[in-house]
């Protein structure tokens, strides 16, 4: 029987390559997006060009009522959850000192507050049914913190830390949580470095490249299947070695 995933942030990055992988991988995938309505129809086109089974749900993952709505029409179109990526992210480069209130708080809402809103919308049916799995997309500078990212490293190791204690509560409910920590992944997060600064991270990733959607799609792709299903609150790192 097909699983139902649903991704957020697909229509684009990561996203984006976790959705199409998924798809042509016979999941139902919900895509869902804000702002990238354009994009989110071109994906949707495509892929249904393919014959994959794909929905379009436009959600603002920091609001729970649209969260709760997302989840509600999932069931309605494809069944009952079996796995939920958090990707949904954003990211600010600014000195601490400078951050504004809203600057921290728009952080930990898009990064960290919502995915407790969408893992429980979905934990409500997994735990019943003893079955699913979370999939959240961390970052390494939440393992290791990146200078002028204060609020995003609090905010990727507040999902880290929020990943270990859910894999530990739900474990009992066959329900497997964990985190990959993608390195430098060439998306549009990357566009306000500087090239010198992208060389700079470049140089510092012992594989010498940047990574790409796709290298963190495949990823997901093994902890949602079978094959992962003794692994547990762990944080897989998709970094060419820049944290080992
Ligand atoms: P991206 O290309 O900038 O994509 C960000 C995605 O997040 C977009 O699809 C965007 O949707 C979505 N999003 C942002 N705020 C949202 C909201 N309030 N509600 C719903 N969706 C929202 O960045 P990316 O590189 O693919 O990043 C994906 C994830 O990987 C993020 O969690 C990021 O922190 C993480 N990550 C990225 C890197 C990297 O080097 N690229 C490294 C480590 C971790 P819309 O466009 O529809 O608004």
């Amino acid at each position: 029987m097909k699983k139902t995933v649903i991704i957020t942030g697909a229509a684009r990055g990561i996203g984006r390559a976790i959705a199409e992988l998924f798809a042509a991988h016979d999941y139902n995938v919900l895509i869902n997006y804000h702002r990238s309505a354009d994009a989110a129809q071109q994906l949707y086109r495509s892929l249904t060009e393919q014959d994959c089974s794909v929905e379009l749900f436009q959600a603002d993952v920091t609001r729970r009522a649209e969260v709760e709505a997302m989840v509600a029409f999932c069931q309605q179109r494809f069944g009952l959850v079996d796995l939920l990526i958090n990707n949904a992210g954003i990211a600010q480069s600014r000195l601490f000192i400078d951050l504004t209130d809203d600057d921290w708080l728009t952080m930990i809402n898009t990064n960290l507050t919502a995915v407790f809103y969408c893992t429980q919308a979905v934990l409500r049916t997994m735990i019943p049914r003893k079955r699913g799995k979370i999939i959240n997309i961390a970052s390494i500078w939440g393992q290791i913190g990146a200078s002028c990212e204060v609020h995003y490293s609090a905010a990727k190791a507040g999902l880290i830390g929020l990943t270990k204690a859910l894999a530990k509560e739900v474990g009992p409910s066959n329900i497997q949580v964990n985190c990959i920590a993608p390195g430098i992944i060439d998306t549009a997060m990357l566009d306000p470095y500087t090239p010198e600064e992208k060389t700079a991270l470049r140089e510092q990733t012992p594989l010498e490249r940047f990574g790409t959607p796709e290298e963190v799609a495949a990823c997901a792709l093994f902890l949602a299947s079978d094959a992962a299903n003794f692994i547990t609150g762990q944080v897989i790192g998709v970094n060419g070695g820049f944290v080992v």
